[in-house]
């Protein structure tokens, strides 16, 4: 950790805001802060950079970037580019350059915080009354700060269940898999939620045979039923099987290596690999809070109202610690508005039904608003329009067809598009095309409004114009 300060040179212990976490949440808070003029400090246990760079969202996209490597090269000859033999994969050389990209990102991150003079303290904090901080640093060391105001962002951690205690090796959770040095021959994925759909579709292209099991009746619950049911049909023609519906029971180690899935009645799948991904717990473990009003929810969540405050006056919560979507994104946003609120500015809170999602399986997933199906639940009439890949120019250069385009909008008496309430797509480079969709739902803009506008050409964006325009009951392709 080259961002600790040194005590000695802590002209005062008192700051405008002390933040407990340095995840996403807690060093977006710092960095926003700070570039309002705020003294901040930052307290983190472990690096700054949170699981998000450390153990989420970057490793695990790196991963599916080498995954994408392999899948161009095994198809590099229907381009006419010709590799003498099958490719070969060495996944410590995977993960090294997975390792080389966070480190990389940390550095820079390290570099913004000490640039905006922002104090990082190397320690675990915990949090007493009257908005006081102690740091108990690794060496026992413990040092008190006091905030105007105190933001905890602690973040959470991989949820496990019982009879799959994580070792490291055969049952692995989000946080071991992503520093796996050998690739499993086969592989179990206990949850087919984004991240368990993320590294199920990076284990299939790098050659593992994999088996989803899902308890809900369909993998990605929460995502529109048409997007889905093209990433389930996509999976299964890499080879991957789906189980959906099922309840794993525990494992049974085998003498030689692997392990004995047991699934429902006695049935046993043999693998070499279970990854559990059944979602994160916040954590708050340690915090105090003695002496506090903050509250914790039910679930474990730390409470809060619409704009991020506790109980306990000046202090707020943000992040995967609180019980809103646990995305890097989101904890970004919430830390600008508590700083807008700190400082007494209007926020406006987040909606967070319209927020931006993005899932970066082999096809990509993005959506942002109503599905069809959570419309329809919230008694909105709607109509819907979908547009696939299959016509698109720039996926059918690309080779990556599979996918489409869907639209949800109020339906107006004359049966066209009103309102778009949800736009939701799934296929190539998805996760990159969501924002125009992204800001029509949140400027609750009209299918009028939006055909209106250009896309050019060719691109991949042509589908979300084309989808919106046959919303308006005219079209072109
Ligand atoms: P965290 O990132 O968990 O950070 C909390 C920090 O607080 C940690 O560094 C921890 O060490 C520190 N801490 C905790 N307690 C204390 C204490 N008492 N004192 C000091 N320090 C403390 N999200 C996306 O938006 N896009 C993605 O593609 C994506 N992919 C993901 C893939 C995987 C495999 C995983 C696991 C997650 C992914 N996420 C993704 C989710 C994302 O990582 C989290 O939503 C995000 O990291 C939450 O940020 P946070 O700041 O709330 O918490």
């Amino acid at each position: 950790m080259d961002q600790v300060v040194d005590q000695a040179e802590v002209e005062s212990t008192h700051y405008d805001i002390v933040v407990i976490g340095g995840g996403p949440g807690g060093y977006a808070t710092a960095l926003y802060g700070a570039s309002a003029g705020l003294r901040i400090a930052l307290i983190e246990k472990d690096k700054v950079g949170g699981t998000c760079l450390h153990r989420g969202c970057i490793p695990a996209k790196e991963l599916l970037e080498s995954a994408s490597v392999h899948r161009a090269v095994l198809h590099a000859g229907e381009f006419g580019v010709f590799v003498d033999g099958a490719p070969r994969i060495d996944w410590s050389v995977t993960v090294d350059r997975k390792q080389r990209v966070i480190d990389q990102m940390f550095t820079g991150l390290s570099g913004l915080l000490k640039s905006r003079k922002v104090d990082v303290f190397n320690g675990f904090g915990s949090l007493g009354p009257d908005r006081t901080v102690t740091i108990a640093g690794a060496d026992g060391q413990r040092t008190q700060v006091t905030g105007d105001a105190v933001v905890i962002a602690t973040g959470s951690l991989p949820r496990t269940i019982p009879g799959f205690e994580p070792d490291g090796a055969t049952v692995v959770t989000s946080d071991e898999f992503l520093d796996l040095r050998t690739l499993p021959a086969t592989a179990v994925v206990i949850g087919g939620g984004a991240i368990g759909c993320e590294f199920a579709s990076t284990l299939a292209d790098m050659g593992t045979q994999v088996t989803i099991l899902e308890g809900l009746p369909k993998i990605l619950p929460g995502c529109d039923s048409d997007v889905a049911n093209v990433v389930e049909r996509a999976f299964k023609k890499r080879g991957m099987t789906i189980r959906t519906g099922v309840t794993v029971t525990g494992h049974e180690p085998s003498p030689g290596g692997g392990t004995a899935v047991l699934v429902g009645e006695g049935e046993r799948i043999d693998v070499d690999l279970v990854v559990v991904s059944v979602g994160r717990r916040p954590y708050i473990d340690g915090l105090g809070l003695e002496g506090t009003a903050v509250g914790v929810t039910e679930r474990g969540f730390i409470a809060v109202d619409e704009h991020c405050r506790t109980a306990e006056p000046g202090v707020w919560s943000i992040g995967d610690c609180i019980d809103t979507p646990q995305l890097a994104h989101i904890g970004f946003i919430e830390g600008i508005n508590v700083v807008k609120d700190v400082l007494g500015e209007k926020t406006v809170p987040v909606d967070y039904g319209k927020v931006p999602w993005a899932i970066y399986c082999h096809p990509e997933v993005s959506f942002a608003g109503h599905s069809e199906q959570s419309a329809k639940a919230a008694g909105i009439d709607v109509v819907t329009s979908k547009h696939r890949f299959m016509g698109n120019g720039r996926a059918v250069i690309l080779g990556e067809t599979d996918g489409l385009v869907k639209v949800i909008a109020e339906r107006r008496p004359d049966g066209t598009g009103g309102t778009i309430l949800g736009v939701h797509m799934v296929g190539p480079w998805v996760t990159e095309q969501l924002g125009q969709g992204y800001l029509a739902v949140n400027w609750e803009a009209t299918v009028d409004d939006v055909a209106a506008f250009i896309q050019p050409h060719p691109s991949m964006s042509e589908l979300f114009g084309e989808t919106v325009l046959s919303l308006t009951g005219r079209s072109l392709h």
